[in-house]
């Protein structure tokens, strides 16, 4: 809850909220003036860890004001039927939720002639009595729940400029994870779209935590070895193999406990079990895909919700499609693989391109710089 009041106050900077209060598995946000509703509730459903909000006036814990400023409030809604549901989280006021629910419900029976419905009504009364007094509303806003990000930690998302490693990192980040960013690229052999892409991608994720960093991983020179030494067939796979190893060189960096992958189950050559197989044995840290089991129009589809896919859908020069054949490897063998690399200095490359790696920071856009 602390993590959470935190993170809503840190997001909802200059929109508008004078005050961050925790209450009892809730957290309220005292607004300037109900203009800041628009923005603040854009903001608030980006936050992980909020399950639903709603905008409600809060009231001293007296039934009587409530009655008197009811009418008013009424007056912008139509309905022929409605409830009243009260939760109580403070169990020291003296009525129970189901007498306040009739009581309030009779008031408004004649008021405006409506008949309660509790099955299907058209308007229903929130109330949410809290200590320190009682808050109404009519309508919940869902969100995304999940855990506050920080809660769970950092990891290192493997960013490629696709469309599944941006959903990836959005899971992890839904699920309490700090996300820092690696992407691999073969500047100078290709052209600078892929940087920048992963960079827009950041960019657009950053919402979602304070400050996010990102790794720009040179990967040209041991791709020129690795062509030069290598069949064909089998050169994807010695890309990943390399790309792991240098990310958990980057991640210990930066304080991460896990590699982030956008690897779905078969869907290309490198994602069968056989290879992602051969790519685990060089991992040293976990390797999580939190999109195994879904399918691409599943992921296209969360990928629109979260914003990243025509980002994603931009042309690119990605380093992974450099010099790789048509039909690769998809089962290979461990032993193959690891005898093609006994003539490669393997450490020796990973080191430098740990080296080389550069990092940016990417601000939350709702942060003020400090
Ligand atoms: P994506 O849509 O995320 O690019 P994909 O379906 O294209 O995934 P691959 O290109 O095989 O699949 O990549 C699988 C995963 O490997 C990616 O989701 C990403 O986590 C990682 N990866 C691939 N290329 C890069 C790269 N250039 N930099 C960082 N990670 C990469
Ligand atoms: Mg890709």
């Amino acid at each position: 809850m602390r993590r959470l009041t935190e993170n809503l106050r840190n997001a909802t900077q200059d929109s508008g909220v004078s005050r961050v209060w925790q209450a009892q598995l809730m957290v309220g946000l005292t607004l300037e003036d109900e203009g800041a509703w628009p923005e603040v509730k854009k903001r608030v459903r980006e936050c992980f860890g909020v399950a639903k909000f709603f905008l409600a006036r809060e009231f001293p814990q007296d039934l009587d004001m409530i009655k008197e400023t009811l009418p008013g409030l009424l007056e912008s809604h139509t309905f022929s039927s409605f409830q009243i549901e009260t939760n109580r989280a403070d169990k020291r006021f003296p009525m129970t939720s189901p007498e306040v629910n009739r009581d309030l419900g009779r008031f408004v029976e004649e008021l405006t002639g409506a008949r309660v419905d509790l099955s299907n009504p058209d308007l229903t009364i929130y109330l949410d009595i809290q200590t320190r007094g009682i808050l109404l509303y009519f309508e919940e806003v869902p969100a995304h729940g999940g855990l506050p990000v920080g809660a769970s930690g950092r990891v290192a998302v493997m960013l490629s400029g696709g469309i599944d490693s941006p959903v990836a990192a959005w899971h992890m980040m839904k699920r309490g994870c700090t996300a820092s960013y690696i992407h691999f690229h073969s500047y100078p052999l290709v052209d600078r779209t892929s940087i920048e892409k992963a960079g827009e991608l950041v960019q657009h994720l950053a919402r979602h935590q304070r400050r996010s960093d990102l790794l720009l991983a040179p990967l040209a020179e041991i791709q020129k070895r690795i062509i030069v030494e290598t069949p064909p067939s089998y050169r994807v796979l010695l890309y990943r193999r390399f790309m792991v190893r240098i990310a958990q060189g980057l991640a210990k960096q930066v304080g991460a406990k896990a590699l982030i992958t956008g690897e779905s189950c078969g869907q290309v050559s490198s994602q069968t079990l056989e290879n992602i197989a051969v790519v685990d044995d060089v991992a040293t840290m976990p390797v999580l895909r939190p999109l195994i089991g879904l399918n691409k129009e599943e992921i296209v589809g969360m990928a629109r919700g979260i914003g990243t896919f025509l980002i994603s859908i931009q042309p690119d020069q990605d380093c992974c499609s450099l010099f790789v054949p048509k039909h690769p490897e998809t089962r290979a063998r461990l032993a193959t693989v690891e005898r093609l690399e006994e003539g490669l200095p393997v450490d020796e490359m990973v080191e430098e391109a740990i080296a080389g790696s550069v990092r940016e920071l990417v601000p939350s856009p709702y942060q003020r710089l400090v």
